[in-house]
């Protein structure tokens, strides 16, 4: 198999949602600059994002939402009608300089993963992830819905077994309406219950290969063990998938601002090593995540996981210099950033019980048929 690649692009780091967005933080642009101050990222093994076309937003999208997309750009404004029937131009999807072409690039980047899967591989895209796009409406930070587009490029090539795993702190809901009766798309999520979006109900099946799992506040390591081995790991291995897309959204960590969840980034890496043997594609994306150091540490790990690369306890000084150089406004653990934000990948291990409603409801999943 060939060597990992990874998909980025400046463009993540140059834009923002505005001043009080919780996505004005620099994310993409600390995992290139942590890896490459670490040695990891040699030229060769970068590819740049290309701008998606509009016309190939279509394979999901519909052109007249990819037109009032570029028509916002360009004026930089959105009428109250497009605001009510695209979702455009809200607190949650302002209206911003790039609000086009930054998520055009990373739409772009999962077509063209989707591509260069076709022969077999193993892709990192840390800028896609935006699991809430709908097909003419922007939704939970999302304008655009790079998985959906990543699996139908997938498609576009000859793969056919899809499996989709996210463990972002939010359930996807633009995933599930594209896929949810698709026989050919095993369809797994682990996200915070009573959270927005609201979807992803424990009992919901779609068309018999989606398997949601809400859990609740405080989730740990522990319990993220327990899922990984019971329900995550066991599914997929079943589907025989020649095609894994796992969303790694950052948002399930202890510091996140947006989730109540309290996993270490340890969690998330064994997920990302446990999937990579079980197909020969593999796309791993990025997803949610609102700390820029728990973002940028973490999927800076998940580049070192997929490459097999020891993470030191303690970052040599070129890399702690990245993750000092960041700064997060507006926030009050921002203030006084504790010192193992500047100086480690890895987070403390959070282990704890795993609890008896979690417990319940592994078992409920576990029994389910296939259909
Ligand atoms: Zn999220």
């Amino acid at each position: 198999m060939s060597v990992p690649r990874l998909i980025g692009s400046e463009i993540f780091r140059r834009s923002g949602y505005g001043a009080w967005h919780p996505l004005r933080v620099p994310r993409v642009s600390t995992v290139l600059d942590l890896s490459r101050a670490l040695g990891w990222l040699p030229s060769d093994r970068y590819i740049v994002a290309p701008r998606a076309k509009p016309a190939a937003l279509t394979l999901w999208h519909s052109p007249d939402y990819i037109a009032a997309l570029e028509r916002a750009e360009a004026a930089q404004a959105v009428s109250e009608a497009e605001r009510g029937r695209y979702g455009l131009g809200t607190p949650s999807n302002p209206v911003f300089p790039e609000m086009y072409r930054r998520p055009a690039t990373g739409a772009g980047g999962s077509l063209l993963a989707g591509e260069l899967l076709a022969k077999g591989g193993v892709i990192y895209h840390p800028a896609g992830g935006t699991h809430h796009g709908m097909p003419a409406r922007a939704g939970g930070f999302c304008y655009l819905n790079d998985p959906v587009l990543a699996i139908l490029s997938l498609r576009r090539a000859g793969v056919g077994r899809i499996a989709y795993v996210d463990i972002d702190a939010h359930h996807p809901d633009g995933v599930e309406v594209a896929f949810a009766d698709d026989p050919q798309t095993l369809m797994i999520s682990v996200h915070e219950e009573r959270r927005w979006p609201f979807t992803g109900g424990l009992q919901d099946r779609g068309g018999g290969n989606v398997f949601n799992l809400p859990v609740p506040r405080d989730f740990n390591d522990t319990e993220m063990a327990a899922v990984l081995d019971r329900l995550i790991l066991p599914r997929v291995a079943a589907f025989r998938p020649e095609a894994v897309v796992l969303q790694c959204g950052a948002d399930a960590v202890e510091e996140d601002p947006l989730s109540r969840l309290s996993l270490s980034n340890n969690a998330h890496w064994a997920v990302v090593a446990a999937l990579a043997p079980l197909s020969p594609r593999y796309l791993v994306l990025g997803g949610g995540g609102y700390n820029p150091w728990s973002v940028g540490r973490l999927w800076t790990g998940v580049w070192a996981t997929l490459n097999g690369l020891d993470i030191p306890d303690r970052l040599p000084e070129a890399g702690a210099a990245v993750l000092r150089g960041l700064s997060w406004t507006g926030s009050r653990r921002g203030k006084a950033p504790p010192a193992h934000w500047f100086d480690t990948l890895r987070d403390a291990p959070r282990p704890g019980p795993l609890r008896d409603e979690l417990r319940d409801r592994l078992a409920a999943l576990e029994k389910r048929e296939p259909p």
